[in-house]
């Protein structure tokens, strides 16, 4: 699937912050060509308020949901090989035992293979980790640990409906480091009612304690259906509006960057191009993926199918020998070129402007995007600013002919 996380529609296109236009200065690595394996692992040890993503709360349904990923790897193995990414995403992958997660990565090494070097994740939670759990997800070739930290503040942890505390979090990221773990990726969510702008700062400024490889800071959004969502529409919570939003936006990259940290995507930060992440890359670049699971996204050869979001009916389909797909389109030329542009300028790479020749309201609409501060041309490619970010969803239509 393809992660969640990604921040929804950001600010009004006139929205002015203070001192925006700043470039976005990552360098971005051309994305491999080499397929990416997502799998996702549909159980959680209770929900978050916030959270829209396909999890159960509870992980029973494990061995026969092993079973039918067993099944739906069978599909695909002549299709697919040479993964040199893994994410193992959810829900909450450490929720599993040392046993169940041997059984899993046992499974996806029967039927398929990884290239030498591949970058391997495991989504983790603070409260689902113990060193004998790292020794062991280490001992599978897991080298990338992407640790749900949040906040280390505990009344958003409280909002958030979090089941770890700011003291989890730490202990878990000390755990992390003294476990040998080289790659440590940090997810983050700002934007929350109970968050002043200090206390991120202070979240911020203890992460940094840790100097994680990676660093996501997500913008809270309330996703229909999500309960938190329900309690705005009935008043008990409220968002902190756009304005705010975008100042925590435009100051949060600014302090990362002064910190060494590359702003490679709109929510997320690097230390250097290798701690990239590989896999989502691969999301962002059109490169082929394929997902297994209740859920989970596909990409390959200008299609995309997702399957369907229910262990139950997953594992029936698969026990009857079909396909688990909920649907599938195959994306026209035009659907390809936006979404080109689309995930292009949501990085720092920013587009092709000689691949997309022809078919972009070049001239008019360029010149007006580079005069409001929003993209810049350099060496033939059109890169979002810092500001350009904050309305990266609405840059294609603005720029398709
Ligand atoms: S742990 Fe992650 S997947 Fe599970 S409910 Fe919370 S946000 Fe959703």
């Amino acid at each position: 699937m393809v992660n969640g996380k990604e921040q929804k529609k950001r600010a009004a296109i006139s929205f002015n912050p203070v001192n925006p236009v700043s470039p976005v200065k990552a360098f971005l690595p051309a994305p491999s060509s080499r397929p990416g394996l997502y799998i996702h692992i549909p159980f959680c040890r209770s929900k978050c308020l916030y959270c829209d993503f396909y999890s159960v709360a509870s992980s029973a349904a494990f061995p026969a949901w092993l079973q039918a990923v067993q099944r739906e790897a069978a599909l695909y193995k002549e299709r697919f090989h040479d993964f040199d990414s893994l994410y193992l995403g959810g829900g909450t992958p450490t929720v599993l035992g040392e046993r169940q997660l041997a059984q899993m990565l046992d499974c996806l090494h029967k039927h398929f293979t990884f290239c030498p070097g591949s970058e391997m994740t495991i989504e983790a939670n603070p409260d689902s980790l113990s060193r004998d759990k790292l020794k062991v997800i280490g001992s599978l070739g897991i080298n990338r640990i992407s640790l749900g930290v949040q906040s280390l503040d505990d009344r958003d942890l409280k909002y958030l409906g979090r089941s770890h505390d700011s003291k989890q979090a730490l202990k878990s990221l000390d755990l992390v480091r003294s476990c040998g773990f080289a790659d440590l990726a940090a997810d983050l969510i700002y934007g929350l009612e109970t968050q002043s702008m200090q206390g991120w700062r202070r979240t911020l400024d203890r992460i940094l304690e840790f100097r994680p490889e990676h660093i996501s800071c997500y913008q809270l959004t309330f996703e229909s259906g999500a309960p938190l969502w329900k309690m705005k529409a009935a008043g008990r919570v409220r968002s902190i509006g756009e304005k705010l939003e975008s100042a925590f936006f435009i100051w949060t990259s600014r302090y990362l960057d002064k910190r060494g940290y590359q702003h490679y995507e709109i929510s997320n930060f690097a230390r250097c191009p290798e701690f990239m992440s590989r896999h989502n890359l691969k999301y962002w670049g059109h490169v082929p993926y394929l997902g297994l699971g209740p859920s989970a996204h596909s990409f390959h050869a200008g299609s995309r199918w997702w399957n369907v979001k229910s262990i139950r009916k997953y594992c029936r389909l698969l026990a009857e020998g079909k396909a688990p797909i909920e649907a599938s389109e195959v994306l026209s030329e035009e659907q390809l070129d936006l979404e080109t542009l689309g995930l292009g300028l949501r990085t720092s790479a920013g587009v092709d402007l000689h691949a997309l020749a022809g078919r972009l309201k070049m001239d008019e609409a360029l010149a007006e995007l580079q005069k409001s501060g929003l993209v810049k041309v350099t060496n033939g490619r059109i890169l979002p600013t810092r500001k350009g970010f904050l309305v990266a969803d609405s840059l294609p239509l603005m720029l398709y002919g």
